[in-house]
């Protein structure tokens, strides 16, 4: 077996240990990826499995969920709370989206290749030896270094009629303004997908980024965390608050069409219409060269930016959500 999962979920409290990876590198030739995971297994009730940093450039995430590992009692949990807050743990130590030993993006392997690169087989570790332990997983995201997003729960649908409503209540409960859902994306391969494909309830967010963390981008985090665990009665419950279900269309993208230095004229939370401007893009060698103006080809809500100003051919500069409802979401 190439991986194990170090964890007693038989024992009630806090309990910690590890998903192992066999890796044997020039460095050490029986190693192993060791990614922390800790466990409050409290009263009956569901288990849950709470997933953050499988994005290494994504702090928020990692910091709500290390959070909650010191402030859940487990005197007061109604079920098992598996905690992973840096899930994928070689990139989260490199501050990286993907990972420094093979390049892989955690979120592009699931189900994962037990057999196949190592970011690959820290996906099929999670799929075979966590998923299987719970009934509804929370992943939470954020914009890493190159995009900001301002705060929403963010997931797709379950395509089975019950979980599609199932995990679209629990996006609802997270306590964030806005409630974003997405189609199947084109690249799947994602923790979200794999979770579906197993029949989790599934839901998550995308929150901040921009290189950093803030006091709010943390406790947004943090808010869903808690929200989610009191929605699926593990913890107390928590009063509804109001939150915007929007969705996303290919047409809600802006992209560079070509390299240069992008002049946002738009921010984060800005309404705007077809045919806006988003920006301006001029050209840094030939900074005299006429300016291009990028224009939105739909209406919506400023939800996401590109950080870095120098822009390449087909990199996001903005993204919107629109306005949507329930009918139109569930299958
Ligand atoms: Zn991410």
């Amino acid at each position: 077996m190439s991986a194990t999962l170090d964890l007693d979920l038989g024992r009630p409290g806090l309990c910690h240990g590890a998903l192992r990876v066999a890796h044997s590198d020039d460095r050490s030739a029986y190693g192993e990826i060791v990614i922390p995971v800790a466990a409050v297994v409290g009263g009956a009730g569901p288990a849950v499995l709470l997933s953050a940093g499988i994005h290494g450039d994504e702090a928020e995430g990692p910091l709500a969920l290390i959070r909650l590992i010191h402030a859940l009692d487990p005197a007061v949990v109604a079920g098992t709370v598996i905690i992973s807050p840096v899930m994928h743990h070689p990139a989260v130590k490199a501050s990286r989206r993907t990972s420094p030993l093979d390049g892989g993006n955690l979120a592009r392997c699931f189900p994962g290749d037990p057999r196949g690169s190592l970011t690959q087989r820290i996906a099929a570790a999670i799929s075979s030896l966590l998923l299987p332990h719970v009934e509804a997983v929370l992943d939470l995201h954020g914009g890493g270094r190159t995009l900001e997003y301002i705060p929403c729960a963010w997931g797709r649908l379950n395509p089975e009629p019950a979980l599609a409503r199932r995990s679209l209540e629990a996006l609802k409960a997270l306590g964030q303004e806005r409630t974003v859902v997405v189609g199947a994306t084109a690249h799947g391969g994602t923790l979200t997908s794999e979770s579906i494909a197993q029949g989790k309830v599934i839901a998550g967010t995308e929150i901040g980024g921009a290189g950093g963390v803030t006091p709010d981008t943390v406790a947004h985090a943090e808010r869903a965390a808690r929200r989610f665990l009191a929605h699926l009665g593990v913890l107390p419950p928590e009063p509804p608050l109001p939150t915007r279900l929007m969705t996303l269309k290919p047409p809600h993208f802006v992209r560079a069409p070509g390299r240069g230095l992008f002049d946002p004229a738009v921010t984060l939370g800005d309404t705007v219409r077809a045919g806006d401007p988003a920006g301006t893009l001029y050209d840094a060698d030939r900074p005299w060269r006429t300016p291009e103006v990028l224009r939105f080809a739909a209406d919506g809500l400023v939800v996401a930016r590109g950080v870095p100003a120098m822009v390449e051919p087909g990199d996001v500069v903005v993204h919107l959500a629109e306005d949507t409802d329930e009918a139109a979401l569930l299958p």
